[in-house]
């Protein structure tokens, strides 16, 4: 049996027999858009559920299949999905599970398209999004009702790292009928299985750690089959059409081979880079799960067999502190997005959200000084070093 197996074999092996498919190690590429029935009344039957086989790409296709079974075994679910984006995952999931007057009661701290899709989407639709502070479970236990479909969160979240405590808020929930849906792309099955903690669906943007290389953009779903299926035949096949490439499901696949490694490295560099942060006099705050002066590093320990490769910090010097450092870095890379092989750097005051007003920022979360920082693979003493040179001066108040 493969699930008596270790993560890091099952991601490389599972599901795939060389035996059946010519020998080839790797598998094959289905580069097919529709599938040929024997005769009519097999594809009658086909259309009609009676029979199992794949009709077209856009409801199916073997490649996708291996990938989403290989993702449902490692999160621990019946069935998996895959999609075209990780906002392809979440639109085709919430697109399926809810209906006008029904309500969303979402984490407070959310990424930011998804903010957007539920805000400006689905309320245009006569749903009704309700924010909670979700690391609070009380706060979820005053705010639902019969009329909550959905309880939605990530954990750990962007940009505070704040985590919610998957178990309990699985039961409150469950406790008022509502479906619960975790955004794993921070943790990856690999440091929590949010299922076996009683979340009913998972999603990902495989996107990030997954696929690992920063060369395909991508999404992931999986829960038990029943809501699988219906994903798939209602929100990925008729209402957004999300559906993956074949040739991207080879890249997330060849991901996942390394996924153990990968995130092993990330871990351990983000924590040194952490504590190293931690003592820094430009830096007044360091979000990470795994430092004794997290808020919920108890937690952490629990829900996460390691802290995660994501760090947010804080600059004392603020808005023109994080830009002049962006500027000085050398091998570090401004970019968005995360989990990538390459250390990548965001300062959302002077980028992705420059736009906004200092109130604005500040209502979202986001001080003018807060640096986020997904640590890569590189050298740990490279990283340091490039981080300890673009570091802003600074001024001893007290010297005198
Ligand atoms: C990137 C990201 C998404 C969106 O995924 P895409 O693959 O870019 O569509 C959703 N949730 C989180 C937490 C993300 O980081």
């Amino acid at each position: 049996m493969s699930t008596a197996k270790g993560f890091a074999s099952r991601a490389i092996h599972h599901a795939y027999k060389p035996q059946d498919n010519e020998g080839a190690l790797t598998p094959p590429l289905h580069l097919t858009s529709t599938f040929v029935f024997e005769t009519a009344e097999a594809g009658g039957e086909m259309f009609a559920g009676e029979r199992a086989g794949h009709i077209y790409s856009r409801i199916s296709n073997p490649t996708l299949d291996l990938l989403e079974r290989r993702i449902a075994e490692l999160e621990g679910a019946e069935a998996g999905l895959a999609l075209s984006s990780g906002m392809g995952a979440i639109t085709a999931t919430l697109w399926t599970l809810v209906a006008p007057g029904d309500e969303i009661i979402v984490d407070e701290t959310l990424y930011g398209c998804t903010f957007a899709f539920m805000r400006h989407g689905l309320t245009k639709f006569g749903i009704k999004i309700s924010h909670v502070d979700m690391t609070n479970p009380e706060n979820l236990c005053a705010a639902i009702s019969d009329k909550t479909r959905v309880v939605y969160f990530e954990t750990p979240a962007n940009p505070n790292m704040r985590l919610v405590d998957i178990e309990r808020i699985s039961e409150i929930s469950h406790e008022a009928g509502a479906t619960v849906v975790v955004d794993n792309t921070y943790a990856t099955p690999y440091l929590t299985r949010p299922v076996e903690m009683g979340a009913d669906i998972v999603l990902h943007s495989a996107t990030k750690y997954l696929g690992g290389h920063g060369d395909v953009v991508a999404g992931l779903v999986v829960g038990n089959e029943e809501q699988i299926s219906e994903i798939r035949l209602v929100g990925m096949k008729d209402m957004t059409g999300a559906v993956m490439a074949p040739f991207n499901a080879l890249l997330i696949m060849r991901g996942l081979k390394t996924l153990a490694l990968r995130m092993d490295r990330h871990c351990s560099s983000a924590q040194k880079v952490a504590e190293w942060l931690e003592d820094h006099p430009a830096v007044s705050k360091v979000h990470f799960p795994g430092l004794e002066s997290f808020e919920q590093h108890g937690l952490a320990t629990r829900q996460m067999t390691q802290p995660g490769g994501m760090i947010a910090f804080e600059l004392e010097g603020g808005l023109e502190a994080g830009t002049g450092m962006m500027n000085a870095l050398q091998m570090i890379q401004r970019a968005v997005s995360l989990g990538d092989a390459e250390t990548l750097i965001q300062h959302p005051a002077s980028m992705t959200h420059s736009t906004y007003t200092p109130e604005e920022r500040a209502a979202h979360g986001i001080s003018d000084g807060l640096v986020r920082l997904s640590v890569g693979l590189e050298d740990l003493d490279d990283i340091l070093d490039d981080l300890k040179q673009a570091m802003p001066d600074v001024v001893v108040a007290n010297a005198a």
